[in-house]
C-alpha cells in the first residue's frame, strides 16, 4: 500500500472509509471532488466511469450532510412551478432514476428501497379539490401520467388515511429512494473502481492555476487537473470560491416505527409529505430559512407530528421514534448553482436545495461534460454561478 493511499478507501487496502492521516496527497489525481454527499459521490462515479482518475475529499464522512437527512422523494411534479426550466430539469432528472437505481442496486448489492408507487395528493376541502384540478391540468399538459381517485379508491389504496377525502390525484411517475442506501451503494462501487474517498479531510482553500488547481486543508495539500466543488451548504466557506451566496436552510424530519413492511404511494398535502420505508413512516419536512444548523427543535417536531396525525389519526397512539435534521444548500433564487467557477478547471455543483437527491445523477452527467468539454448542452443558463 502506498503512503498516499494510507487510511483512505482503496481497492487494495481500504476496508471502508477511514480518516486519512497523510499530510500531503502526493499523487496527482486528475479530478478532486470536494464533498461526499449525493452530488459529490454521483460526480465521482460518473467521472470515474468516463475514465478520469478521481479522489473525493470529505470533511466528515460520506452522507453526513443534507444527503443523510433527506427523505429521498423523487418528486418533480408537486415540488415546483411547472413551466419553469427548473421543473423541466427535475423531470429529466426523474426519468434517469429507474434504470440508474436498478443498476446501482445490482452492482452494489445494496437495497435502495426504490419505490415506484407514485405520489398521492388527497383533497379534503373545496380548495383542495381546486388544487387537484390545477395539478391534473398541468400533468395533462406535460403528458405526465395521472389518475383521479374517488373516495373508495383512496380508502382502498391507503386504508390508514383519514376518512373524508373528497378525491385524490395519483401521480404514478414519482418515486422515492433511501438516500443513505444510495450513499452506501456509491461508496461500494467507487471503492471497487479505485476511487479514493478521504474522510475527515476538510478543504479550507483552493487556487486555480493555468495548469491545475491547488487545494489545501489543515496541514495537508493536494494538486490536480480539475476540482469539483460539491460541498453543499458549506460551499461558500471555502477560500477561493468567492462571494457565492449559498446559505443553509434547515429541514427537520420525524419517523414513526413498528409498522409491518408495506409499500404504498408517497403522500403530499399542504407543503408536507409522508412516505413508508421498511417498518417506518417518514414525515417531513420543515423549511427553516433562518436556521442553518442541524439542531432539532420541539417546534419542528410538533409541526411534523401535527401534520402526520391530521393525515393518519391512528398515529395518536404512537410515539415519534426518530427526529433528525439536515441543512439544505440554497441560493437566493433557490435554483441549483452548476458550472465553471472563475476557471474552466473548477466546476461547482451545489444549491440543490430541496431536490438534491432527485437531481444528483443528472448533475453528475452535466459536471462530467463540463470537465471533459467545458460545456454541457443539458445545463440551463439559469443555473450558472455567474448569475450572482
Ligand atoms: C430534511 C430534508 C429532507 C430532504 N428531502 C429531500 C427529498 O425528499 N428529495 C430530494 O431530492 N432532496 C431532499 N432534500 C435535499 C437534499 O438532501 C439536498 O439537496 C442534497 O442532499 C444536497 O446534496 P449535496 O451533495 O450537494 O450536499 P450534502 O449532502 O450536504 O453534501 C456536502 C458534503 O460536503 C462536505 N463538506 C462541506 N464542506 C466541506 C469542505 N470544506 N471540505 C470537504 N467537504 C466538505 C459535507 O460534510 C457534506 O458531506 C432534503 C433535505 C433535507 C435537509
Amino acid at each position: 500500500m502506498t503512503r498516499e493511499g494510507a487510511g483512505a478507501e482503496s481497492p487494495v487496502g481500504g476496508a471502508g472509509v477511514q480518516p486519512s492521516d497523510v499530510t500531503t496527497i502526493r499523487r496527482s489525481p486528475e479530478v478532486l471532488v470536494l464533498g461526499g454527499g449525493i452530488v459529490g459521490l454521483c460526480c465521482a462515479h460518473v467521472l470515474s466511469e468516463r475514465g478520469h482518475r478521481v479522489e473525493v475529499l470529505e470533511a466528515l464522512r460520506p452522507g453526513s450532510g443534507a444527503t443523510g437527512a433527506a427523505a429521498g422523494m423523487i418528486s418533480p411534479l408537486v415540488e415546483s412551478d411547472f413551466d419553469h426550466t427548473f421543473a423541466r430539469t427535475c423531470r429529466t432528472a426523474r426519468d434517469l432514476w429507474p434504470a440508474w437505481a436498478e443498476w446501482l442496486a445490482g452492482e452494489s448489492s445494496v437495497d435502495l428501497s426504490f419505490s415506484t408507487d407514485g405520489t398521492l395528493v388527497p383533497a379534503y376541502t373545496t380548495a383542495g379539490l381546486q388544487h387537484l384540478d390545477r395539478l391534473q391540468e398541468t400533468a395533462e399538459r406535460l403528458a405526465e401520467n395521472w389518475e383521479r381517485l374517488d373516495p373508495d379508491q383512496v380508502r382502498e389504496l391507503v386504508p390508514e388515511l383519514r376518512d373524508g377525502a373528497l378525491a385524490a390525484l395519483l401521480l404514478p411517475n414519482e418515486f422515492s429512494v433511501d438516500p443513505a442506501a444510495v450513499v452506501e451503494a456509491l461508496r461500494r462501487i467507487l471503492l471497487r473502481s479505485g476511487v479514493l474517498i478521504h474522510a475527515r479531510r476538510r478543504v479550507v482553500s483552493l487556487r486555480a492555476r493555468q495548469n491545475g488547481v491547488d487545494v489545501e486543508g489543515e496541514g495537508w495539500s493536494a494538486s490536480c487537473d480539475h476540482v469539483v466543488i460539491a460541498t453543499g451548504a458549506g460551499s461558500g466557506a471555502i477560500e477561493g470560491v468567492g462571494n457565492l451566496p449559498i446559505r443553509g436552510v434547515r429541514g427537520q424530519m420525524i419517523s414513526f416505527g413498528g409498522f409491518a413492511a408495506h409499500k404504498g404511494p408517497n403522500l403530499r398535502a399542504g407543503g408536507h409529505y409522508a412516505l413508508r420505508r421498511g417498518s417506518e413512516l417518514l414525515v417531513g419536512a420543515t423549511v427553516e430559512k433562518s436556521a442553518d444548523d442541524d439542531a432539532v427543535t420541539e417546534a419542528g417536531r410538533d409541526e411534523l407530528r401535527d401534520f402526520a396525525l391530521e393525515l393518519f389519526p391512528g398515529l395518536q397512539w404512537k410515539a415519534v421514534s426518530r427526529h433528525w435534521a439536515g441543512v439544505r444548500p440554497a441560493a437566493p433564487d433557490e435554483l441549483p448553482v452548476i458550472g465553471p467557477l472563475h476557471s474552466p478547471r473548477v466546476v461547482i455543483a451545489t444549491g440543490h436545495y430541496r431536490n438534491g437527491i432527485l437531481l444528483g445523477p443528472w448533475t453528475a452527467r452535466v459536471v462530467a461534460d463540463l470537465i471533459a468539454h467545458g460545456r454541457s448542452t443539458e445545463l440551463p443558463e439559469e443555473f450558472s454561478p455567474n448569475r450572482f
